[in-house]
């Protein structure tokens, strides 16, 4: 099938809500490079939205998959599964956590951890306990629940009325904090680097603070890692930066690779109040996906992978400010790891399409914030590629 067809059948059979999808056909993929039906060869630094993060077809991964698809693909949360215990084995031993629930998708995880944190409130502190305070630019998912805790109105346009109990404060404002927790605050959801809202990164005393409201008040705090998560910036889980612990925390996007997989953690006594039958996923955490994500979160722990993002991040920040000194389009370059921002003094979107059409994917976070969230596996020559390539395209910029 040629390109020119697949792209008139994809505006013709699709919900048009990927309106302004690349031109590209992507058919293949080796590590951090990606290949298009005509042939043209891509640097991936989006990693699908920081998702594939041991890079394209790695060879553990695959392994898993090939060999999970022979052996049990899927058997229902009725029965137990050993790929699904060693997971959250693995997920415990490594993080605060004592309990794990497994879901499909960043806003499945993120509904969990919202019904969890307003059961254990209602329940073990007050029947009228049921609020959430979540931050502005914050992104927490598209369902119903996750799309009024996210603190942008572009994603809640005709979709009212929203489901109540969410209010909204500046990051990094530890006042609005505080005067927005009350004694009728649940939970608080944050991410400790604003991931779809422009790379926000947290002040230390600013997640410090909250984690200390939130002792005072009672309320949770919820730490949305979806993306931040998985050794992304620098460290295992991004809290570690903060010397902080939440109450609860979410994972999704690069947990395995690539495989569609959530997940909710917390301590025993908050997940005590779930008990059984109250809640569920027909899917979440399949023998297949648990043992492809058991592959990748043992890969990433073996190789101490947050060690080589920590490093590689700070070189790709180091020719990003050194692009900024030679040119004024780069307003600011923030982020930790490899998960970093650009902030532009115009429209990103022609740099983002100056940049693939000269062979490097990158993504953007709103309208002037151009990301990039490449594979933790990349080489600082093909940074040095992608730093090329970035600086002849932010002439286009908009
Ligand atoms: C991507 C993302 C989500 C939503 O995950 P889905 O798998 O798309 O539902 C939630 N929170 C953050 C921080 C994300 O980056």
């Amino acid at each position: 099938m040629d390109t020119k067809t697949l792209l008139e059948w994809s505006a013709k059979y699709h919900t048009p809500n990927y309106g302004s999808r690349a031109p590209i056909v992507l058919v293949r993929g080796d590590g951090v490079r990606v290949w298009d039906s005509d042939g043209r060869e891509y640097l991936d630094f989006g990693a699908g939205i920081a998702v594939t993060s041991l890079g394209h077809c790695h060879p553990r991964v695959t392994g898993a998959i090939q060999e999970a698809a022979a052996t049990l693909l899927h058997v229902s949360n009725l029965y137990h599964s050993a790929p699904q215990i060693h997971l959250a084995k693995l997920l415990i031993e490594h993080s605060f956590a004592e309990r794990v629930f497994f879901s499909n998708s960043g806003a499945e995880a993120n509904e969990a951890a919202l019904k969890l944190a307003r059961k254990y409130a209602r329940e073990r502190i007050a029947s009228d306990r049921v609020e959430f305070v979540a931050t502005r630019n914050s992104f927490h998912g598209r369902t119903f629940a996750t799309v009024a805790a996210t603190g942008q109105e572009k994603y809640h346009h005709g979709f009212e009325p929203l489901v109540p109990g969410f209010k909204h404060v500046p990051y990094n404002d530890l006042r609005a904090m505080e005067r927005a927790i009350d004694n009728r605050t649940a939970g608080v959801i944050i991410e400790c680097i604003q991931g779809e809202g422009g790379v926000n990164v947290a002040d230390e005393d600013y997640l410090r603070g909250l984690r200390k409201l939130c002792d005072q008040s009672g309320a949770l705090l919820i730490v949305d890692e979806i993306q931040t998560g998985v050794a992304r910036t620098g460290k295992l889980w991004s809290y570690e930066h903060y010397g902080i612990e939440p109450d609860i925390m979410t994972l999704a996007k690069a947990l395995a690779n690539g495989v569609p997989i959530g997940a909710m953690l917390t301590r025993d006594e908050i997940a005590s109040v779930l008990v059984a039958g109250t809640h569920g996923s027909t899917f979440g955490g399949t023998p297949f996906v648990t043992s492809v994500a058991l592959a990748t979160l043992t890969t990433i722990i073996d190789g101490k992978i947050w060690e080589r993002a920590a490093r590689t991040g700070q070189y790709l920040m180091d020719g990003l400010r050194k692009i900024q000194a030679a040119n004024g389009v780069i307003r600011a370059v923030r982020g930790k790891g490899l998960l970093i921002g650009a902030e532009l003094s115009g429209l990103v979107g022609p740099v983002v399409d100056a940049c693939r059409e000269a062979g490097l994917l990158v993504l953007s976070a709103g309208e002037r914030v151009l990301r990039l969230t490449p594979p933790l596996i990349v080489e600082e020559r093909e940074c040095d590629r992608a730093l090329a390539i970035i600086q002849t395209a932010l002439g286009r910029v908009g």
